[in-house]
């Protein structure tokens, strides 16, 4: 499947313009253009998804009734390229893009009603608390346990690598609630307030020195039964279900964005002198990169056409997966040779909105932090390693 564009198509990319130049402050740009992780800072996050939530336009992935936009693949495709154009700033990922459909699919009829609406309007930010110490690719070996108390469950243990819990104000968590049978089939999956007492979280600072993990603690934290989704013991297939939204996004519109701007950075002499564009070692670098690119854009959509058909794309999504994070690290890499010595420069305060001046080209200044950050695109979510072994399982049946 090919999305094609026709002129339907075209007069709906410039509504999409002309809501983009109406409603996107310079501030909102800036965070955008200085934006260097999935995870943009909360005020500019919050911000933009008020402007999405107030035009409707926030969730164009989900179904009408619950608020999305009713658009096609092809327009959904050409409401990212433009927001990526506009260096618009990313929006909290673990309600808009996994949570809330996951509930669509799985949560009762309350679940629904209490927290859709409260994703959309931002009231609620989620994380998610699947990773443990001793629990990362073997998922399924996790020991945070919940143990039963007549309307509640009594959870005890604790979660890792968990992204922006220190902005959360709840969490989807996977726990234990039997010990019997296989390990998968005594998990149970629970949203939990992380103003309950009892939790605790720690910040874990990363690579680039953001603060964007942290290890949550859970110290007798009372959960009510009501907030399980699925039944008891069966927050495997929640969680696998959850997995094929976390493992599908569209890589190809971040890297082609990435690319071009290598390529018009490329045509300018660097401060080694040097202006790589000229240099056939490296746009043989780029041309393989373009292709690649071209291959997982087809790959991304023919994926969004399986889950439009409600169908579950399931090992693609691994493949996917695997292949986009692999080439944006490469494309990461080779955007480092065009910026040369002032790719070394550490500047945080430069990377604010309305910071620091910064040392060198304003262009060269994401890319660093950026290389550093997408080192975790080959892990989080399930590492390359594990990808593959998805893929040699189900799809080569080896
Ligand atoms: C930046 C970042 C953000 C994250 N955010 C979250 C979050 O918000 N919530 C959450 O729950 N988790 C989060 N994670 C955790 C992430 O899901 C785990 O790091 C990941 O599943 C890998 O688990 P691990 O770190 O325990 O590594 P391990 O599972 O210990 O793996 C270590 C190494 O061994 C390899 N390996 C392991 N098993 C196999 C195998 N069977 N075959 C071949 N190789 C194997 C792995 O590929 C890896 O290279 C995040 C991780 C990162 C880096």
């Amino acid at each position: 499947m090919r999305i094609t564009k026709n002129d339907t198509d075209e007069s709906f990319r410039q509504d999409v313009r002309e809501f983009l130049e109406s409603s996107l402050t310079e501030e909102l740009r800036e965070a955008g253009r200085k934006k260097t992780s999935i995870w943009q800072e909360p005020e500019s996050a919050a911000a933009w998804q008020d402007i999405l939530y107030k035009k409707g336009w926030l969730v164009p992935d989900w179904p009408e009734a619950y608020g999305g936009t009713n658009w096609s693949l092809t327009q959904r495709y050409i409401f990212a390229q433009e927001c990526a154009r506009y260096d618009t700033p990313g929006i909290a990922p673990m309600g808009l893009k996994m949570c809330g459909p996951m509930l669509i699919g799985y949560g009762t009829e309350e679940q629904k009603a209490h927290y859709l609406p409260r994703i959309l309007s931002g009231e609620d930010i989620w994380c998610q608390g699947y990773s443990e110490p001793g629990a990362g690719s073997d998922l399924a070996s996790l020991k945070t346990a919940a143990v039963s108390d007549g309307d509640d469950y009594i959870v005890n243990g604790t979660k890792i690598w968990t992204s922006f819990a220190q902005h959360a104000n709840m969490i989807f968590a996977l726990v234990r609630t039997s010990s019997e049978g296989k390990v998968q089939q005594g998990i149970s999956f629970l949203l939990i307030d992380m103003a309950s007492p009892g939790i605790t979280v720690k910040p874990i600072i990363n690579l680039e020195g953001s603060h964007e993990l942290n290890q949550v603690f859970f110290d007798n934290v009372r959960v009510p039964k009501a907030n399980r989704v699925g039944k008891e013991n069966d927050g495997w297939s929640v969680a696998k279900y959850l997995l094929q939204f976390e493992r599908f996004s569209m890589s190809s519109i971040e890297l082609r964005r990435l690319l071009s701007r290598m390529r018009s950075m490329a045509e300018e002499a660097n401060d080694a002198g040097i202006a790589l564009a000229q240099s056939a070692d490296f746009r043989s670098k780029m041309d393989a990169l373009e292709i690649d690119c071209e291959a997982i854009e087809v790959s991304e959509q023919r994926v969004l056409a399986q889950l439009d058909a409600g169908e579950t794309p399931g090992t693609v999504s691994s493949v996917l997966n695997a292949i986009s994070s692999e080439t944006l690290q490469r494309a990461d890499e080779l955007a480092l040779e065009v910026c040369a010595y002032y790719g070394m420069v550490y500047q945080p305060e430069a990377l604010e909105v309305a910071g620091a001046a910064p040392v060198g080209p304003e262009s060269y200044l994401p890319l660093m932090p950026s290389f550093l950050n997408n080192r975790m695109r080959t892990i989080a979510g399930g590492s390359a390693e594990v990808q593959r072994n998805i893929v040699a399982k189900a799809i080569l049946q080896l």
